[in-house]
């Protein structure tokens, strides 16, 4: 069954930015020649062998790469399964949004940009934008909501002892959403020296396509590291948490075309699928545009789109990128809705069975393992996109 659909269906993105269904350019038409400007030169500034060494060396020296791949003795005895966790938490910064913001910032300098801009949420992809925008000597503005300035105010204060000029979106709900709206303004209206960095795997062609691209480190060196320790380069699962689907993208990404390797993600069902506090996109959502990009998003019967809610702001997103849309319809990838509680628990086990406290996000991929019925023999490649310093002040509140 999985073979028809693997040969039924191709991961690739299309010529005019489609995985199966989803995906597409749905923009303003001020917007285009920018858009246009990166959709015909991303593919060749990558290729090119100065572009790769220059990203490859700063993944290196910079980021930390290549991140180790550990096995959690005491936690795959717990679950029953062999499993590897992707230790993205060891990246500079936190996290893996900065392999995305590396090689943006150097597609940003072969076009020629001087500036940088950005929308954040809670302020994680701002202070990876911002570090690299200090490492290169460009101008970063970041749109921020002014709710979300005043509820992660140390991300805020990150960004500004980086350089960065922060911005409040002061327009509608004054959250995600206004911010990208306002960020999206600033680059209409300078076109020729600005460069937008999206976070995520979403947004317009070739966003969601270059940004896979960048984050697809993970599992090249996951290959690589599984041959060396298990003799064989794909394990049975790869499981990953899907907020607009970066970490999870750049997990699957060399595994996409290998049916053996089942692909699972986890999305944030926040207090329950059913309580209208849930960012659970696959299990609630429906076809629809958003950000550029037609993928599967969370919205009334008049298409309005909902507001997410998740304990973690990175799943805090009311859509999927297209690739996972993809991924979810054609039945490549596997969904699990995890609530705050399942995941606030599996933060909780890793703490304490192998000593590494995970983000609130990565905690999502963890609780999910719960959910497979595995063998012990089975292996399994969790990635722990980032470390849960961040989010000690949630996880306590859960201490007794
Ligand atoms: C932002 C973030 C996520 C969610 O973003 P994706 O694009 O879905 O990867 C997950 N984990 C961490 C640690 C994050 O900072």
């Amino acid at each position: 069954m999985e073979q028809l659909i693997e040969q039924a269906t191709s991961f690739e993105v299309s010529d005019k930015g489609f995985y199966g269904n989803f995906g597409g350019a749905f923009i303003p038409e001020m917007l285009y020649p920018n858009v246009e400007e990166l959709r015909q030169n991303y593919r060749q500034i990558m290729a090119d062998p100065a572009f790769q060494a220059e990203f490859y060396a700063l993944l290196t020296d910079y980021v930390g790469r290549p991140t180790p791949l550990f096995l959690a003795k005491r936690l795959s005895e717990d679950i029953g399964a062999t499993i590897y966790l992707k230790r993205e938490d060891l990246c500079h910064t936190g996290a893996h949004k900065v392999n995305n913001t590396i090689g943006q910032i150097l597609m940003a300098q072969r076009l020629g940009k001087k500036r940088i801009v950005a929308e954040t949420g809670a302020g994680q992809h701002g202070v990876a934008t911002a570090t690299v925008c200090a490492l290169m000597g460009l101008e970063c503005i970041v749109y921020m909501g002014s709710i979300d300035m005043e509820r992660q105010k140390p991300n805020v204060d990150r960004m500004r002892m980086l350089g960065a000029i922060v911005v409040p979106a002061t327009s509608g709900s004054q959250t995600l959403k206004d911010a990208t709206n306002e960020a999206m303004r600033h680059w209409i209206n300078n076109p020729v020296d600005t460069h937008y960095i999206i976070g995520s795997v979403v947004g317009p062609h070739p966003y969601p396509d270059m940004v896979a691209r960048f984050q697809s480190v993970i599992s090249e060196e996951t290959r690589r590291q599984l041959l060396d320790k298990e003799g064989r380069e794909t394990p049975d699962y790869v499981v990953a948490c899907v907020g607009g689907g970066s970490n999870a993208a750049g997990a699957f990404f060399h595994y996409l075309n290998e049916p053996s390797v089942k692909l699972v993600a986890a999305e944030a069902a926040g207090q329950g699928i059913a309580t209208g506090h849930s960012a659970a996109t696959t299990a609630l959502g429906k076809p629809g545009v958003l950000h550029g990009s037609r993928t599967i998003l969370m919205q009334t019967d008049d298409g309005q789109v909902t507001e997410p809610y998740s304990i973690s702001a990175g799943l805090d997103y009311p859509g999927i990128g297209p690739l996972h849309a993809h991924l979810f319809e054609s039945g490549r990838g596997h969904f699990h809705s995890i609530t705050d509680e399942q995941a606030v628990r599996a933060g909780f086990k890793l703490s304490k069975l192998e000593g590494i406290i995970p983000a609130l996000e990565s905690a999502h991929a963890l609780a999910a393992l719960e959910e497979l019925s595995m063998t012990k023999d089975d292996v399994v490649v969790v990635c722990l996109s980032g470390r849960g310093d961040k989010d000690l002040s949630t996880y306590t509140k859960y201490l007794d």
